[in-house]
């Protein structure tokens, strides 16, 4: 189960591992917690959206149906309301009743029942941080690993169905610094221009701490199913921007994984590893 905040974040958070293990006949779910309805309209090439989150939200529901069926995987929304980036100095306070001001117990509550509805080995979600400072990346991260600690406690969350433990919990880090940094010294050294180095400036300057990568999944073959789903989201991502600023072919030479963070394990498993079920299956199948 791969947990995310908005629609598009399956799409750009180890988006060629879930297709990867959907070809190897893992039952993967796509859990998004918000309808993505305050986000912006980043592709330039898009004409404009009337409607306000209404009309964001249905257009965004659509996209979401068109990636999940790029990469195999099923989807379910968890039906919390996009919290919006603030942006400003001083920073404008969140709208009401979106995703971020949600109680956890309450923000939690529908994910908990996910969990012992579908019964994964695995759960992805985002480190502390969230990856990237928007508010409900970081509440998607603390629902995750509220509901990853509770879904299996009887005591906890009654009435929500069957207790279930999920065996591994991961955090995403497709954009760790060593990777960002690989890509653009590549592009770089193929004359081509790169966008990374500015990302890479306003990373560090962020000062957002590095956290360590112990899990490597192989999925360059599946990097076209994400690139698929990527412009399945016309309005949150530029066909020709950042997400596609590196050509495939050099992108797979240079970086043809996925990285995770193991944050908990319930079974035996040896670090580094290159298989988020290592422990769970028998090697090799
Ligand atoms: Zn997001």
């Amino acid at each position: 189960m791969a947990v995310h905040a908005h629609p598009d974040d399956e799409s750009s958070k180890g988006a060629a591992t879930t297709a990867r293990y959907v070809a190897e006949g893992v039952d993967v779910l796509v859990a998004t917690c918000t309808g993505g309805e305050r986000g912006d309209l980043l592709n330039p090439s898009y004409p404009p959206v009337e409607g306000g989150i209404e009309a964001m939200r249905e257009i965004r529901r659509a996209e979401m149906a068109s990636a999940a069926r790029a990469l195999g995987v099923r989807q379910r929304w968890l039906g919390f309301v996009d919290s919006g980036l603030p942006e400003g100095d001083p920073l404008p306070p969140l709208p009401e009743g979106c995703f971020a001001m949600t109680p956890l117990e309450e923000a939690a509550a529908p994910l908990v029942q996910l969990i012992r509805e579908f019964r994964p080995h695995v759960v992805t979600t985002y480190d502390p941080s969230g990856g990237y400072p928007h508010p409900d990346h970081i509440m998607c991260h603390r629902v995750s690993v509220e509901a990853f600690e509770t879904a299996g406690d009887p005591e906890r969350y009654r009435g929500l169905g069957e207790p279930w433990q999920p065996l591994k919990l991961y955090f995403n880090h497709g954009f760790s610094m060593v990777r960002m940094r690989a890509m653009h010294e590549a592009l770089v050294a193929a004359d081509r221009e790169s966008p990374f180095g500015e990302w890479i400036e306003s990373r560090q300057a962020r000062e957002i701490p590095e956290r360590s990568v112990t899990t490597r999944i192989a999925c360059a073959d599946w990097f076209p199913a994400r690139d698929d789903a990527l412009r399945a989201h016309a309005t949150q991502i530029d066909p020709d921007g950042f997400f596609f600023a590196i050509p495939r072919a050099i992108e797979a030479e240079t970086w043809p994984f996925e990285d995770f963070e193991l944050a908990v394990s319930h079974v035996p498993t040896t670090l580094p590893e290159d298989d988020l079920f290592a422990g769970i299956r028998p090697e090799g199948s």
